[in-house]
């Protein structure tokens, strides 16, 4: 056997586990497809970020008609943590029972908050969650209190604080991941810039799975990393793995281990169950993705935005539904920084760029998530020629309707002055299928093997030594981001193998 574990993906999931088995000095192997993100000019450029798709893989996969599209997806040591927002919720404790919603019912988890709550409080720790516990009604209990203060509001958000409490909404500070020190500016790593929400961070300050665990599992002499080698195939005998094909540099490699941890992310990680035709006797695997409704909402206001950290403002008044509506509508956060690249696509196309500057000036921007439900139509399959499909139906679409609405109305209230442009002109963009941040679900767990992939404790079902940590096990999606609970999840995989 050439290692204990082999790691495949460095991720949030892949990354996580990696810094928790690491001290027990067993002899582990992180396999990544990528390679590490280069300190470069590109890691703040706008126009290199989201016009140039600089990071993207330039991989193409396709849709449920069959047609191309370019996945919004990274591959590098630490996955798509580089370029996060680093808002890091946890689930709220109603998000683990079953809840009916406009599209149907979002399904139990086999565990329970409280199976999740120490490792959330161990999740924020490593990742350096910034936040303040008490100010959102919906957050689950907890005793201990954030380990790191909130991330202060600018004026312009302050403003928007300010404005929307007398209407009695309870604001909280957006709990994220960096490493910042309001205090002592010579202690704090992040600069407080306008350039972290969907960027890599060029200063190592965002809290992303690489500078925050593998570089501290990487200074132990029992781990090594093999980055740009793509795991291929997984190879099973008698009702275990026993090696891992690997593609790096066009040459195939073979490495065995006692156990195997999948974490390639739900979409990667499920195309290589089934191109490896393991872990599959339910016909589960792949089934059930699930992405969140999410919409990108910007407002022009008559008033200048200055803000540079914009990321630090949630509202959760609508989560569980409204005065006018019963059922779950979602969560609302600002999104980071609008700058004008970002608007380009969206904007009428006769508008010249420096209108687009214009527009970013005064702009603030929003990020509203509705829950979509777990369909087993909506699911990624390969193709023969190994192309990864992704069929999807969107589902659920009156809550996100409605908490658009919902939103709609708070802009109004948080700034009164005219709006330059009439409300057609928020400009609005529902996420496409390419959008795969919030990738999950592809290989469910829970305790009946004829419908879920893998056990409580992320195991598969079929097989004695493969455990799966990324999103993949989420039987539902809840209405928030997903980052915190992979890592939390994969602190308790660790756990589980450690023990
Ligand atoms: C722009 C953006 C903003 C986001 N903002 C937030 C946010 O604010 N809060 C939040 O909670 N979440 C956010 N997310 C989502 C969050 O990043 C993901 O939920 C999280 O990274 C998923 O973790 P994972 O381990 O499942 O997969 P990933 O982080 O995607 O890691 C998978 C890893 O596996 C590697 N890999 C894939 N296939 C193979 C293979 N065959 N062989 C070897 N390696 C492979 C990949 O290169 C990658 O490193 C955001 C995502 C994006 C893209």
């Amino acid at each position: 056997m050439d290692y204990d574990y082999i790691i495949i993906g460095t991720g949030a999931g892949g990354g996580t586990i990696a810094h928790k088995l690491a001290p027990t000095g067993k002899k582990i192997l992180i396999l990544e497809r990528g390679d590490f993100l280069k300190r470069a000019k590109e890691n703040w450029d706008p126009a290199a970020v989201f016009v140039d798709g600089h990071y993207n893989p330039g991989e193409m996969w396709l849709d449920k008609e069959g047609e191309e599209f370019e996945p919004g997806t990274h591959y590098y040591v630490g996955g798509n943590t580089k370029f996060y927002g680093a808002a890091l919720l946890r689930l709220r404790e109603k998000d683990f029972e079953e809840v009916k919603h406009y599209g149907g019912t979002s399904p139990a988890w086999p565990l329970k908050y409280k199976d999740f709550q120490p490792y959330y409080l161990e999740a924020e720790k490593l990742y350096s969650v910034h936040g303040k516990r008490g100010e959102d009604p919906t957050e689950p209990p907890e005793k201990e209190p954030y380990f790191c203060d909130p991330v202060s509001h600018e004026p312009p958000v302050q403003k928007i604080v300010d404005r929307l409490k007398p209407h009695g909404f309870t604001i909280f500070h957006l709990p994220v991941g960096i490493r910042l020190n309001e205090k002592n500016s010579e202690k704090s790593e992040c600069i407080r810039c306008d350039t972290c929400d969907g960027f890599p961070c060029m200063v190592d300050a965002k809290a992303d799975a690489h500078t925050t665990c593998i570089r501290p599992a990487l200074s132990h002499d029992n781990v090594t990393l093999i980055t740009g080698a793509k795991a291929e195939k997984l190879i099973e005998d008698n009702g275990k793995i026993v090696a891992v094909e690997v593609i790096k540099d066009g040459k195939t490699d073979r490495f065995t281990a006692d156990k195997f941890i999948l974490s390639c992310g739900a979409i990667n990680s499920s195309a290589l169950l089934l191109k490896s035709g393991v872990a599959n006797s339910s016909g589960m695997v792949g089934r059930h993705y699930m992405c969140h409704n999410n919409s990108a909402i910007v407002a022009i206001s008559k008033e200048k935005n200055p803000t540079k950290f914009q990321k630090t403002l949630g509202i959760n008044d609508y989560y569980y539904g409204s005065d006018d509506s019963e059922l779950p509508l979602g969560h609302i956060q600002l999104l980071g920084k609008v700058k004008p690249e970002m608007l380009k696509g969206d904007a009428p196309a006769i508008t010249p760029e420096i209108a687009l500057e214009g527009m970013a000036d005064h702009a603030m921007g929003w990020w509203i998530t509705s829950e979509d439900l777990p369909d087993p139509e909506n699911r990624v399959t390969v193709s023969d020629s190994g192309q990864i499909q992704l069929s999807y139906t969107e589902n659920n679409l009156e809550a996100h309707k409605r908490l658009y609405e919902k939103l709609v109305d708070i802009i109004h209230l948080s700034s009164p002055t005219t709006h330059i442009f009439p409300n057609s002109l928020y400009l609005r963009k529902k996420i496409p299928l390419a959008g795969v941040a919030h990738q999950v679900g592809t290989c469910r767990f829970g305790t009946d093997p004829k419908t879920s992939v893998l056990d409580i404790h992320c195991k598969a079902h079929d097989l004695d030594n493969l455990y799966v940590v990324d999103g993949s096990f989420f039987p539902s999606v809840s209405g928030v981001n997903p980052g915190l609970t992979i890592i939390a999840n994969a602190l308790r995989v660790g756990d589980h193998l450690v023990g």
